[in-house]
């Protein structure tokens, strides 16, 4: 099995997993916003959002934590990469009262509705949501090698605080997580 195949294979097993608690549901919509969200901001506290993703059951899953914790709807199309022969799923949220208190609540928007760079502490408070987040980042932007012999897994963000933050979870579960900065991107490395 190639590696892309195999980071796939386990992105669609943890796109199934449906967490019981609102908190933790709330925690893993939060990751996958960070990661594969695009925020566009229309001025006076209005804004629109879309998702991207190469994986069709991670866009769903979004879509529908939207559905189920705050009743806000989307809709996903598909565009192939010419280039990677890639699908590529779009989640677009359109511009709708709420939708700026709804990102405040996922910590994407701070409480006078700009942009924030840090994750909130009450996100990953507990551990059962600090587990969520994790899946979130995963879901979003992580790859995970081959399973023949250690498994090894990345993550890379454009963000420092993004980055920090997943260290900082993994610790929590005394996971040794490493970060690297090349060129602007961090790069999480997990072994
Ligand atoms: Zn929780």
């Amino acid at each position: 099995m190639k590696e892309a195949s195999f980071s796939h294979q386990v992105k669609d097993e943890l796109a199934h997993h449906w967490p019981g608690k609102r908190c933790c549901r709330t925690a893993e919509l939060a990751a996958l916003v960070r990661v594969d969200g695009r925020l566009h901001l229309h001025g006076a506290g209005r804004c629109s959002l879309h998702l991207s993703s190469e994986n069709a059951a991670v866009t769903r899953k979004s879509l529908r934590f939207f559905s189920d914790l705050f009743d806000v709807s989307g809709e996903i199309s598909v565009r192939r990469s010419r280039l990677s022969q890639a699908n590529n799923y779009l989640l677009y949220i359109d511009e709708r009262p709420g939708l700026a208190q709804v990102l405040n609540e996922l910590g994407v928007l701070d409480d006078s509705l700009n942009l924030r760079a840090e994750i909130p502490g009450r996100l990953t408070k507990s551990d059962c949501c600090a587990a969520s987040f994790a899946r979130g980042l995963f879901l979003g932007g992580g790859f995970v090698s081959h399973p023949r012999g250690q498994y090894h897994l990345e993550l890379v963000t454009e963000s420092y605080q993004l980055a920090m933050t997943a260290q900082e979870l993994f610790n929590r579960f005394e996971i040794r997580a490493r970060v690297i900065e090349k060129r602007n991107r961090y790069t999480l490395y997990l072994k």
